[in-house]
């Protein structure tokens, strides 16, 4: 965490003191009131921090208006004001280990215990509110706002579906206060964003900023737009409510009355079984649907609870264990291009150097040029950068208000900067490309690359400074020739000596036996990822088949839509690339043949939906031909639904497929589909063709 010298007198430290203040205090409001923060978290808790640290070398300097006595913000106005029966407090953070057992062991000393359990579960990074029913009706929502007086948002809460609005007992309590977090989920999040970038509205630095701005909507029919999500962690006041003793019972409780609870929580023992919790939660942290910021530990039983109590804002009995911030700020120092494997240019931001989701980042993506010029991005910005989990680095946003008056725009080559062939940019699509295919030397190793990787052919050693070389000397010019390569040639290079020469000739041997998915997947057919590859390949069974293949029978292999068949198709039409892959098979390139997947099966994992009347089937009929051949029929269309069956009189769900460019089939298409063979001929689909619109540059073995 961020360190810093003491100062050295108390008029020091109290000049310090008011310049922090002032700043927390300005990045409160615009946090807390506007939802629009003006740095990051880490950025904040740092400054926090520092604070607290003052005060505690100085307590003759505290005040009440210290952010660290207080909580929150002030309720906006607008909003009719709550007063809370219970007051709404906030947590005291760890952010390393050390904090954590410091933790355990002050709560074990003022218990007088050996061993303390715990309440854990995830730190949603939502907003907090809380829900108040009366005799098992929902009356009031309020959020936190300074801790003591909230916002009233009763109407806004109430078009939460994961709300209750009735509490589902025979006998309620007369009173009972829940308490937990309004969040977005990641997914709605992205969607939320880029309708508001279709629609020239305002964008949200993250899915908290999101659902705090639309849960503190004035008109409830917009909150009502906006899909949120709540999950309750605890309970407020209650009366007439069953003996609860234990944080466990309590969420126990709430699960029962139907509140959304984590699936996460647990009871651990001690700092060993603390931190045990902390790692597992941080593995899953980046596929989790929601953001959470770290986790929350809570003394489990209630009447320890009450023993320790409060002090000035947060309770002495829970601790936040944050994880390492996903978002920092940062500068914008350069933007240069990277050329990829089919040719994409990418521009990329160089960064100051900036410590971001456990590591030291330097460089960003900006996916191309629309979304550079959409976040309004210039050399010279002080942006946000986020890195989940293992998700390259991204910039989210440009914070406008720093920036400095020789900020410089960004222009995208006209001339690829690896080999200088033409920059195109289809008119419909976002990504620029080198044109230059086999003779952009970028293109060539990142193939390369690709082809030698761990789950392509797994070539241990020819990593990406091997490739390079190899490139560069002309040794590997097409990707047949990595069965070519001989000692001599390696031991040529700078750095490989004999023994590693040999372990890579080794491992380039060892390659030539693979599976039909695998070498698939290696010749880096756009579009074509590594389960694209599986399917084709149970699908088909052999090379032969899938040469053979045109694009309607691509399209009957599972997730394979119009651009991928499309992108294969043309792939395997192209002479060049025929003659590689058969030079490969001459130089001892094979795997084991498979029959082409049992015809009942090859529907697995398709998801259909049915909608209308069908000219002969009824509706069980086809649904059991469906999933004869292994597919699932779902009531409701979404964007993971394979396809749509619709016949005559087909209503909202046709509607809803088309908007989400699902294939639609008729009952013709449908029986093709179950029964590829037999009715090859009938196959016809009503859906859009997309891939008439879609004109790949043509993708190069070389
Ligand atoms: P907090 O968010 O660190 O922790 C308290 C809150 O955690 C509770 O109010 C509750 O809403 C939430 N919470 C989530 N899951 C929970 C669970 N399972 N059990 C109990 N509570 C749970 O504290 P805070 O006071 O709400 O906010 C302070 C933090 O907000 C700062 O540490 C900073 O990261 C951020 N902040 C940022 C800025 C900025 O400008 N970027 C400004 C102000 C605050």
């Amino acid at each position: 965490m961020m360190s810093m010298l003491p100062p050295a007198t108390e008029a020091e430290a109290a000049r310090a003191l008011t310049v922090l203040k002032q700043q927390l205090a300005d990045y409160d409001y615009h946090y807390y009131v506007l939802d629009a923060p003006l740095v990051s978290d880490q950025e904040y808790d740092g400054l926090f921090r520092q604070l607290l640290a003052l005060e505690q070398a100085f307590p003759a300097l505290i005040t009440p208006d210290s952010p660290s006595q207080r909580v929150g913000g002030q309720p906006a106005d607008g909003f009719d004001s709550v007063q809370h029966r219970q007051a709404m407090l906030s947590l005291n953070n760890a952010f390393s280990q050390e904090e954590l057992e410091a933790f355990d062991k002050r709560i074990r000393e003022a218990l007088e215990l050996d061993q303390v359990n715990y309440a854990v579960e995830p730190k949603f990074d939502g907003l907090a509110i809380t829900l108040t029913y009366e005799h098992g009706l929902f009356v009031q929502g309020a959020t936190r706002g300074d801790g003591y007086t909230g916002e009233n948002v009763t109407h806004n809460l109430k078009t939460i579906r994961a709300i209750p609005s009735r509490l589902p007992t025979e006998s309620p309590p007369a009173l009972l206060e829940v308490r937990g977090e309004v969040l977005m989920l990641k997914k709605d999040f992205e969607r939320l964003n880029q309708q508001q970038a279709a629609s020239g509205g305002k964008l949200f630095a993250n899915p908290r900023n999101a659902a705090a701005g639309s849960l503190r909507q004035l008109d409830p029919s917009l909150t009502a737009k906006r899909p949120l999500h709540f999950f309750a962690y605890g309970l407020g006041a209650s009366e007439g409510a069953p003996v609860l003793r234990s944080q466990d019972q309590a969420m126990q409780y709430l699960a029962d009355l139907r509140f959304p609870v984590s699936t996460l929580r647990a009871v651990k023992t001690g700092a060993a079984g603390l931190q045990d919790y902390y790692a597992m939660i941080g593995q899953q942290r980046s596929q989790l649907p929601f953001d959470i910021d770290g986790v929350v530990y809570k003394v489990n039983e209630f009447a320890l609870q009450e023993t320790l109590g409060f002090v000035s804002r947060a309770p002495r009995w829970a601790i936040a264990h944050k994880f390492p911030a996903e978002e920092a700020t940062t500068v914008v120092e350069a933007i240069e291009v990277q050329v990829g494997r089919t040719g994409a240019i990418t521009p990329v931001a160089r960064l100051r150097p900036v410590f971001v989701g456990g590591v030291t980042v330097t460089n960003a993506t900006l996916h191309n040029e629309d979304e550079l010029r959409r976040k309004d991005i210039l050399i010279g910005d002080s942006v946000v950068v986020r890195r989940a989990g293992d998700v390259i680095p991204e910039v989210v946003s440009v914070n406008l208000d720093m920036r400095p008056a020789d900020a410089r725009r960004f222009e995208m080559p006209t001339q690829c900067p690896e080999c200088g062939s033409h920059v195109v940019r289809p008119e419909d699509e976002a990504v620029a490309r080198c044109t230059g295919g086999l003779i952009c030397p970028a293109q060539r190793k990142q193939a390369i690359t690709h082809f030698a990787s761990r789950r392509a052919m797994d070539i241990e050693g020819l990593g990406e400074k091997l490739v390079d070389q190899l490139v560069e000397k002309q040794l590997v010019q097409h990707l047949d020739d990595v069965y070519r390569l001989t000692l001599a040639q390696l031991t040529g290079l700078e750095r490989m000596a004999e023994k590693s020469a040999h372990n890579v000739l080794t491992a380039i041997a060892h390659s030539k036996q693979t599976t039909l998915a695998r070498f698939i997947y290696a010749l880096g057919i756009r579009n074509v990822g590594e389960a694209t590859a599986k399917d084709l390949a149970q699908h088909f069974g052999s090379l032969e088949a899938l040469l053979a293949a045109d694009v309607a029978s691509l399209m009957r292999v599972n997730d394979v839509g119009p651009i991928v068949a499309e992108a294969t198709y043309q792939f395997f039409q192209e002479p060049h690339n025929r003659e590689v892959i058969a030079a490969m098979q001459a130089l001892g390139v094979h795997w084991p043949e498979q029959s082409p997947s049992a015809r009942s099966q090859h529907l697995q994992g398709c998801i259909f939906v049915l909608t209308g009347t069908l000219p002969t089937l009824k509706r069980d009929e086809a649904q059991a031909l469906i999933e004869a051949a292994g597919g699932k029929v779902s009531g409701s269309v979404s964007a993971k639904t394979s396809y749509v069956v619709a016949g005559a009189e087909a209503g909202s769900k046709l509607e809803k497929a088309q908007q989400l460019g699902v294939t639609i089939l008729d009952e013709q298409a449908l029986l093709a589909l179950v029964q590829p063979s037999a009715s090859d001929t009938l196959l016809t689909l009503v859906a859009d063709d997309t891939a008439s619109e879609y004109s790949p540059l043509q993708p190069d073995l070389f």
